[in-house]
């Protein structure tokens, strides 16, 4: 089969790689239709370490790509909820299935959770075939009434949204800041007003994805004038509820700049390398910092309702469509920002 191979830091290559085989009987083989690229998967592009992998070093070549749809093509014995010529999208990675936090619901922090594509240690479906390992839990039939675009979101971007702004503990009537607006911090921005914020400060020195931000409603701000504007629109209090989707090391310092005392302030943006949080300021503003990588699984049976209703659109977020085949070049113009690129679907 094609498929873009990771050979090493800044090489991804469309090159020919041997087609996946079912590598349990809970897998399926799926034929890939679309694909994204995640922020994420800039730091594997980068070279910096992510989690246990390593890319520094001498790497096997594997297949990326963690966000993915696509068709059911075989099914091992022991998958009991689908079967071949199904449309489906996956969750990021897989979890055991087994272990207490699997079986509570927060898969992700299962030990054994494993990421499609980052490593080794699992392929990825930037790939015209992909082995996806616990069926029955990872993966979701294409809901009704969802777009293409949704399905595709709903394999990470949005699930990251909703995980990372639930944990906000956001009320009807709160004041919320989103720190960083890449597709993530956009869904965040619609997802506050959805679940009632009365005003979202949305933040980002990317003009155009500030105009975005403005166009959901939000008071969008260049990070240069954040701090002055919320304070003095918060009477100086600051901010309840801020949402970090960036992780940048400018990112997570405005973030904690911005909140409030006795505020919750919730991090899903995967920190730069040199990123620290200025404890002092968190300890005498009382606030309450969570950080985590979303369960995606565990996301879908709030979200999907949400998007069969109307009530969340999460709309013009693919900026780009482009073929698997010049995957190698999305990677670099995505790395580059250039073309004011927000996220690129891949079709295979
Ligand atoms: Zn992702
Ligand atoms: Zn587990």
């Amino acid at each position: 089969m094609k498929a873009l191979v990771f050979n090493g830091p800044r090489d991804i290559q469309y090159e020919t790689f041997p087609d996946p085989s079912l590598a349990t009987d809970n897998s399926v083989i799926l034929k890939v239709e679309r694909c994204s690229i995640c922020g994420s998967d800039l730091h594997m592009y980068h070279g910096e370490n992510l989690g246990k992998a390593s890319y520094s070093g001498g790497v096997t070549p594997f297949c990326v790509g963690h966000e993915f749809t696509g068709e059911i093509v075989e099914v091992g014995s022991q998958v009991h909820r689908f079967r071949v010529g199904q449309q489906v999208l996956a969750s990021g990675g897989a979890p055991c299935g087994k272990c207490k936090n699997c079986l509570s619901g927060h898969a992700q922090r299962c030990a054994g959770w494993t990421a499609f594509g980052l490593s080794g240690a699992m392929n990825g479906g930037q790939a015209e075939f992909v082995n996806v390992p616990m069926a029955d839990l990872t993966l979701q039939p294409i809901p009704e009434g969802v777009t293409v675009e949704h399905s595709i979101l709903l394999t990470d971007a949005m699930c990251t949204a909703y995980f990372g702004l639930t944990r906000t503990n956001l009320e009807p009537g709160d004041v919320v800041a989103v720190v960083g607006l890449g597709p993530i911090g956009l869904i965040g921005v619609e997802l506050a007003f959805t679940l009632g914020a009365s005003e979202v400060f949305a933040i980002d020195p990317v003009s155009h994805r500030r105009g975005h931000a403005r166009a959901l409603g939000a008071t969008a701000l260049d990070p240069s004038e954040a701090l002055p504007v919320i304070m003095d629109k918060t009477l100086g209090a600051g901010v309840p509820r801020v949402f970090e989707a960036s992780g940048s090391k400018d990112a997570v310092a405005l973030a904690i700049k911005v909140a409030g005392a006795g505020s919750t302030a919730s991090f899903v943006g995967l920190p730069q390398p040199d990123v620290q949080l200025p404890m002092l300021k968190v300890l005498y503003k009382d606030i309450t910092i969570r950080a985590g990588v979303a369960s995606v699984i565990d996301q879908w049976p709030h979200l999907i309702p949400l998007l069969q209703h109307g009530r969340l659109k999460a709309e013009g977020l693919f900026s780009h469509t482009m073929a698997l085949s010049e995957g190698a070049e999305a990677y670099r113009m995505f790395d580059r920002r250039e073309d004011n690129v927000l996220k690129i679907m891949m079709t295979v």
